[in-house]
């Protein structure tokens, strides 16, 4: 583990596979930094993990500019506040408006539901493209390519608007200058 976490706290999976890490000290505190999940997790990793980051107090991240993941954060209350212009791409920073986020909990939650649901009744390859929530098929794959190896893909499912998200979602902390 490098400096680069000075400051934070980690949040990894017991697998090693998906976490973040989280700015408890300094003027950043609350930045969710280099939030990751891997490709073989399942649908709800994302939900579970980012809930947890803000449960324990995250509230600012940078992302790429690309709508599969602002538009995830959005659906947990976060909003775009400032555009980093950058070489291979913009960087957009994102706070959490907590009004927002309480108000935005249940619908979450919903969704979560009928992915479990959904998940205990698809046993065939022919279903997994479709949607993990109402199970709309097929979706079209997004990918989001933030530059110097940050990259995440997934979906937006057309008919209910649940995303399926895995990869890199935020941004890592600031390089000492
Ligand atoms: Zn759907």
């Amino acid at each position: 583990m490098s400096n680069d976490y000075e400051g934070c706290r980690l949040f990894i999976a017991p697998d090693g596979r998906s976490g973040f890490a989280l700015q408890a000290k300094g003027n950043l505190a609350g930045f969710v930094w280099d939030f990751f999940v891997s490709h073989q997790e399942n649908e709800r990793k994302a939900y579970d993990l980012l809930s947890l980051a803000i449960e324990q107090g995250g509230n600012k991240l940078a992302t790429p500019d690309h709508p599969l993941l602002t538009n995830f954060f959005e659906r947990f209350g976060f909003q775009a506040v400032s555009m980093l212009k950058g070489n291979e791409g913009n960087a957009v920073t994102m706070i959490l408006l907590d009004d927002a986020y309480q108000k935005l909990k249940p619908r979450i939650h919903e969704f979560l539901q009928q992915m479990d649901t959904r998940n205990e009744v698809v046993t065939s390859n022919a279903l997994k493209d479709a949607c993990a929530s109402c199970g709309q098929a097929p979706q079209t794959p997004l990918a989001a390519n933030g530059g110097d190896g940050y990259r995440a893909d997934g979906y937006q499912c057309s008919r209910c608007g649940f995303i399926r998200i895995h990869g890199c979602l935020t941004l890592g902390p600031p390089k000492p200058a």
